[in-house]
């Protein structure tokens, strides 16, 4: 089966938390802390594997988690890191957020992509020690790492895409030409997945071309199979377009050549823009005026559009060599396959939620939490008056107050923020 779309969730390891300890050793009174930090989170990364042709994999496991941290621990012992979580997937694959569709990476060079980032460790007690607060009772948990629902897109990488009705020898062609063996028969589409084949021009030079499995009239429509390929016709640099000019199955070529073009400007009016050799195929068969005729009447029709026209014949070989040369002068000249920009990253579309601050009402007081509250407090000095001030400043800007007073908070009451608590004064 080959699958080329596919839905996960991936869930970066979230950070260890820091550890509250203190010092303890025999005859020593009052040690310091030494709580250590937690470890980091492993991160979710994807990683290019050509081996793989489909994304058949991920229709049987779909949650994919990266290793939590390890907790610090006393004697300033830091936790252990969690481990990555490396997902193989083939090259061309497009990496996806599945809520806004946004691309976070093309997975077409070879690099490593970090997808989702592991939370870091929270800092442990001893972090937080200064001069004026030597025994801190409270230490960083760790951050929650990257998650996220994940679309995967193939979108398969070759220079050159094979395209026409089906039986017309496109298979046949990639066979010839190339090391790829697919499955070659005289029935409409023999080929249910793309094949990629190399075509070595010479000493290390060579190009890729890809079999896309058979179009038929309506297929950008949903109709037949045709369609759910076009995809991966869209990265190509030229179109070889494959009509059966001996006419053997009964169909005109002109409009069969006609046809596949629709389907494509249907499809993607870019895509049929792109250029094309068109090819004769099957000439072999051609035998008389009338299919001479037919020939003809074809390389009319590309001319006008402004396509090269070329005859061959898969089976006898005839042809092949010119049409392989041909494409590669015209790749020479075209722009190098396409890749795509990334659009978003998963940090940015979380970055709205990362100040989130929660109230909650306690029996007798106000409890404010938040992960920047811990960054903050730990940089606050509480016997410096200016550094107070600085504290009382934040914590209004960034809205706490007001949340505060949603919840109903009065005159006197107690705000209690992690180990600093006062009186609200309005
Ligand atoms: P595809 O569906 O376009 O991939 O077509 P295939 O490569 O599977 O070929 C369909 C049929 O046409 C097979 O029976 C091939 O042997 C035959 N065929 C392909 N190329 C030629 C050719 O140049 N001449 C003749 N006579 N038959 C061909
Ligand atoms: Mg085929």
């Amino acid at each position: 089966m080959f699958v080329d779309i596919a839905k996960i969730h991936i869930r970066a390891g979230t950070g260890g938390n820091g550890a509250v300890s203190f010092h303890r050793e025999k005859y020593v009174a009052a040690g310091g802390p030494d709580g250590g930090d937690g470890g980091a989170g492993g991160n979710v990364v994807f990683q290019v594997d050509d081996n793989l042709s489909t994304l058949l994999d991920f229709r049987y496991k779909r949650k994919y988690a990266a290793q939590d941290g390890a907790p610090g621990a006393g004697k300033n012992c830091t936790g252990k890191s969690g481990q990555d979580l490396v997902i193989r997937v083939p090259r061309g694959t497009l990496v996806k957020e599945s809520e806004s569709g946004l691309l976070l990476h093309d997975m077409s060079d070879g690099q490593p992509f970090v997808a989702a980032h592991g939370g870091k460790g929270g800092f442990g007690n001893a972090r937080f020690a200064t001069a004026t607060r030597q025994a801190p009772r409270f230490a960083k948990n760790g951050m929650r790492g990257e998650e996220a629902d994940i679309t995967l897109e193939l979108k398969l990488l070759a220079d050159v895409g094979l395209i026409g009705f089906p039986n017309v020898g496109k298979s046949t062609l990639l066979s010839v030409v190339s090391a790829a063996r697919p499955r070659i028969a005289n029935y409409h589409f023999t080929t249910l997945q793309p094949q990629l084949g190399v075509v070595r021009v010479d000493e290390g030079v060579s190009y890729v071309m890809a079999d896309i499995p058979g179009l038929i009239e309506g297929a950008s429509e949903g109709v037949g199979l045709g369609h759910e390929f076009l995809r991966h016709v869209e990265r190509c640099r030229l179109l070889v377009h494959l009509v059966d000019v001996s006419g053997s199955e009964g169909r005109d070529p002109v409009q069969d050549f006609l046809t596949i073009n629709r389907e494509l400007e249907a499809f993607s009016p870019e895509l049929a823009r792109r250029p094309q050799i068109v090819v004769g195929n099957k000439a072999d068969l051609l035998s008389g005026p009338e299919a001479q005729k037919a020939s003809d009447a074809l390389r009319g029709k590309a001319a006008e559009l402004g396509f090269d026209y070329l005859t061959m014949s898969a089976a006898t070989r005839q042809g092949v060599d010119r049409l392989l040369s041909a494409v590669w002068s015209r790749l020479q000249e075209l722009p190098p396959i396409l890749t795509y920009e990334e659009q978003t990253t998963l940090a940015a579309s979380a970055g709205r939620g990362e100040k989130k601050t929660t109230v909650r009402r306690g029996n007798d007081r106000f409890v404010v939490e938040g992960e920047w509250l811990l960054n903050l407090l730990g940089s606050v000095n509480f016997s410096d008056y200016e550094s107070l001030q600085y504290l009382h400043r934040v914590l209004y800007s960034s809205g706490v107050y007001d949340l505060l007073r949603e919840k109903g908070i009065k005159e006197g009451d107690i705000v209690s923020i992690y180990d600093i608590e006062f009186e609200y004064v309005n």
